[in-house]
């Protein structure tokens, strides 16, 4: 490690707030084999050009200074990850940076057959698999595309490849997936995949995002213990984690609701992002960026960088404004920011 990049902890990210950041999210393309309709456009996305998109060595650097200001938890995710070339090589070089403790990644599935394995050998720990339906009409309806088999059969290379637990997240849409809650939560009954539930945020790139369509944790709830009985909150291990955990009475399973719309958890967020063409975003809301390719590119310090991350730290608002008038939708959706 060059001198330059040994922060003190006086140097950690913490905001106006008091929120320190410890977690980035590092978006590795806005390419995706899915057109998830609260995503992506159906027909013709822009995507950005290559020669826009951080090398693996440009996001490398930017992760190994984030280090130097108390990052230790990371998570890939695009657009959909896999369908970066290579990745594994990316994520070996997170995992052995000095000071990473933990290394995630969301996907879509489609081709986790190809490459569990692979992930797993490059030190891969955590998976996030996004499955929205478990019938192939409601995934099509949903995504776009085929493929739901494919995610299954995803999933069970996950499996084999020795993921545990795997996490399963599902955004729930009012009028698409009702019928969806039980099968999931029978899913979760079975106890060796964890299921989150998602609230449908307003990040899709048709701008068609409306509270009536968002099916709430609460009506979530009440219609997995119309089926299964009483679901008991968990009590709160880390108080920063988004999703909230319930335990089915009976003792079998648990299952977790990422609330984003009815309870924010802005108070605890220790998130913050990196697009894959290299800007920095303290929000998923947010409707300013920090550039760090310009940096990158034009002979840059760490220390330039570093002092990049904390001016975009500095300028995170206390939280986001869905439930208010105020409320404005950033330009970029979800796949162009990185979820
Ligand atoms: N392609 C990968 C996948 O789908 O898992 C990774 C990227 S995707 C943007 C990350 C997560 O964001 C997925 O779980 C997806 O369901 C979720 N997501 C995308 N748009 C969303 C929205 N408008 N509201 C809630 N969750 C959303
Ligand atoms: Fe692709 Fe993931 Fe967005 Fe769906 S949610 S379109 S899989 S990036």
């Amino acid at each position: 490690m060059s001198s330059e990049s040994k922060f003190t902890v006086d140097k950690r990210l913490i905001d106006s707030f008091g929120r320190l950041h410890n977690n980035l999210r590092v978006s590795v393309t806005d390419r995706c084999n899915l057109r998830c309709f609260y995503c992506m456009p159906e027909h013709d996305p822009e995507f950005m050009p290559k020669s826009e998109l951080l090398t693996f060595e440009e996001t490398e650097r930017v992760v190994r200074v984030g280090t130097g200001l108390g990052i230790d938890r990371v998570r890939l995710t695009g657009g959909e990850p896999l369908v970066r070339r290579e990745l594994h090589k990316l994520i070996e070089s997170i995992v052995s940076l000095p000071g990473i403790r933990d290394v995630g990644l969301t996907t879509n599935g489609i081709f986790l057959s190809e490459q569990a394995h692979l992930l797993r050998d490059a030190g891969l720990k955590r998976l996030n698999i996004s499955l929205d339906a478990l019938d192939p009409e409601t995934f099509r309806k949903m995504t776009r595309r085929d493929g739901f088999d494919r995610v299954l059969a995803g999933i069970q290379a996950a499996k084999d490849a020795g993921f545990k637990p795997i996490k399963l997240n599902a955004v729930s849409v009012r009028g698409l997936t009702e019928d969806q809650i039980i099968p999931f939560g029978e899913l979760a009954r079975e106890g060796d995949i964890d299921v989150r539930f998602i609230e449908f945020m307003p990040l899709d790139a048709e701008n068609e995002w409306e509270r009536g369509k968002v099916l709430f944790a609460h009506e979530i709830i009440g219609i997995l213990e119309s089926e299964f009985g009483a679901l008991d909150p968990q009590p709160v291990s880390d108080h920063r984690a988004p999703a909230s955990q319930y335990r089915f009475r009976d003792g079998c399973g648990t299952i977790g609701l990422i609330a984003s719309v009815s309870r924010p958890f802005c108070a605890g967020c220790n998130r913050f992002r990196l697009t894959a063409d290299g800007k920095l975003r303290n929000c998923l809301f947010s409707l300013e960026e920090t550039d760090v390719r310009g940096l990158l590119r034009s002979g840059g310090s760490d220390s330039e960088i570093a002092q990049a991350m904390q001016n975009c730290i500095a300028a995170k608002k206390e939280g986001h404004e869905i439930n208010t008038a105020r409320f404005v939708q950033p330009e970029r959706p979800m796949h162009s920011i990185g979820g």
